[in-house]
This record gives C-alpha cells, sequence and structure tokens, in this order.
C-alpha cells in the first residue's frame, strides 16, 4: 500500500542534538555525524514548525568517565535511576563543543530546548531526563502549540533520537523517525537495538528524499 501524506502545520521537526561536539573533531563524534548537516538543513525547509534539542551538561557532569575515579568512557556504571554509560566530556555548557554545528542553517527553529544540565542526571531524551521521570518540557510545550506529529532526526539515532522517539510515542504524539537524517554511535549492538525498539512500538520511518517532496511512502 502506497500513502502519501503532507507535511502540515500541525507537524513540527525534532532536531537532535546538532553539535560540534557529537560532529567529526568533536569530543564525543558520532562516525560521520556532520552529513547530516545538510540533510537536516534541506528537510528543515519543509517544516513550519522547527524545534533544536541542545545537549547542556555543567562541568563535571555526572555522565562523564572523568568524574569517577578510575572509570572510562563507554563504560556502563549504575546510578540512582539505573544503568549509565559514561561518556567522554561533552557539550558543557558555553564551551565550543556545545555549539551547534556551524553549517546548521535552521534561521526559523521556534524552540531551543536544553537538556542534561542537572548535574546528575543525564537526558538523552528530549522528554524526559533518564531518571525516566524528570520532563523537560517540551510534550507541553508542544501540545499548548497544538502540535501532534512529531519528525525526529539528528544525533546520535541509537541514543537521543532513540529514546526522544519512544517518549513522543509514549506521550501520545504521532511520531515519524528520519532515519537517514540520523547517525549512530553503535555502542554493543545499540543501533540494531533501536530499529527492534522502535518496530515493537510500530513508530514509522520516513527517508528524507521523501520528506523533501512533502510526502512519504508506507
Ligand atoms: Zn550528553
Amino acid at each position: 500500500m502506497t500513502e502519501h501524506l503532507s507535511i502540515h502545520d500541525r507537524d513540527v521537526l525534532l532536531v537532535v542534538d546538532i553539535q560540534n561536539d557529537f560532529c567529526p573533531g568533536g569530543a564525543l563524534a558520532v562516525p560521520r555525524g556532520g552529513e547530516v548537516v545538510p540533510i537536516i538543513n534541506r528537510i528543515a525547509r519543509r517544516f513550519e514548525h522547527v524545534v533544536l534539542t541542545q545537549d547542556w551538561h555543567p562541568a563535571g557532569h555526572r555522565s562523564f568517565a572523568s568524574s569517577h575515579a578510575g572509570r572510562n568512557p563507554y563504560e556502563t556504571i549504575e546510578v540512582a535511576y539505573g544503568a549509565q554509560i559514561l561518556w567522554p566530556d561533552h557539550c558543557v555548557q558555553g564551551t565550543p563543543g556545545a555549539e551547534f554545528h556551524k553549517e546548521l542553517q535552521i534561521p526559523h527553529a521556534e524552540l531551543v530546548l536544553r537538556k542534561g544540565y542537572h548535574g546528575d542526571i543525564d537526558s538523552y531524551s528530549a522528554f524526559y531526563e533518564n531518571d525516566r521521570s524528570t520532563h523537560t518540557g517540551l510534550a507541553g510545550y508542544l501540545r499548548e502549540r497544538g502540535l501532534g506529529r512529531v519528525f525526529v532526526a539528528g544525533l546520535a539515532f541509537d541514543f537521543c533520537v532513540r529514546y526522544s522517539t519512544e517518549d513522543a510515542h509514549r506521550e501520545g504524539f504521532e511520531v515519524v523517525v528520519i532515519e537517514d537524517a540520523c547517525r549512530g554511535i553503535d555502542v554493543a549492538g545499540s543501533v540494531a537495538a533501536t530499529r527492534q525498539a522502535l518496530a515493537a512500538l510500530g513508530v514509522r520511518c520516513a527517508s528524507c528524499d521523501a520528506v523533501a517532496r512533502w510526502c512519504w511512502v508506507v
């Protein structure tokens, strides 16, 4: 079955973490992460409403391996809210690594949502921090704006894109992942696990070419 749907004024494009530290040369570079910048610039022009997320950690954040003596990046530890992967220091507030990629050009973006600013809690998702109970406020914002369908693109596919997508679904939004406008880190099979998890939820995928044509095909 072929279904063509137009992007309409209740849709929002959620652009996840297109920041220097997640791009080549950055502290937590996602392989080929920079490739998505021109892709996202292009598809963003199709959306009236765009929200950008920005990972925004205080120095010494609990998710940094450097905050735990004897620990290395990509190890997992137990914290109050469960398992937490330790990362290289990244996206520290006010540093160049936390800035958006200089070629990201979405001047009509309506909201920059910062996340990860609580020193003890990481926040992969744009909706909930990693304790799964602290809200970022995005769900309320989207509801008040009357935005009901969320298209997700950005970095990294298997962490912040995944959790944002799952939480958008959990919050009752229709959600579509533009997977070829994402790139993954792939820690211990996390890209494959993400595809499985999103498929199990029934989350739809669209290609950026389809979105660029204002329609998509299932
Ligand atoms: Zn982070």
